[in-house]
């Protein structure tokens, strides 16, 4: 347990505060929620004005986020988001599905002038660089 929470920890702050986001909430949507708050950001979850309906978006700043699981979003290059070999054409097919309407609600929202961020849920693992990554596109904006 010690090795793993080691591995994942880019600063003892960000560790710590990863331990007990971990404690006290488990969905990835709360991971990035609590991360956003620790920002600073201020946001709406779940919008359903927005195309799409994203997880969070801040419409005034002009920003969106998806927070996407690997496996049905299809996140490639990603271990978690490699298909079954068996029935491949059947989950090909639905994941394909998947990637084109996520690139469709993407480009609607770019199409309304807004910045769109897909969170991938394997970045949660490493809380450090998914951390400066939102502070880098949404702090300032
Ligand atoms: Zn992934």
């Amino acid at each position: 347990m010690a090795s793993v929470s080691r591995r994942m920890a880019t600063t003892p702050e960000t560790s710590a505060r990863m331990k007990k986001i971990r404690r006290e909430r488990t969905e990835p949507e709360n991971v990035v929620g609590t991360m956003l708050t620790s920002l600073g950001l201020r946001f709406r979850r779940c919008v359903r004005g927005l195309p799409g309906t994203p997880d969070f978006a801040n419409r005034t700043r002009g920003w969106a986020i998806f927070v996407n699981g690997c496996f049905w979003h299809g996140h490639i290059g990603c271990r978690a988001g490699r298909l079954p070999k068996t029935n491949a054409e059947f989950w090909n097919e639905k994941i394909a599905a998947n990637r084109a309407r996520d690139a469709t609600k993407r480009r609607l929202l770019r199409g309304r002038g807004l910045l769109v961020i897909t969170v991938w849920q394997c970045e949660l693992r490493r809380p450090g660089p998914l951390e400066r990554k939102l502070r880098r596109l949404l702090c300032g904006r």
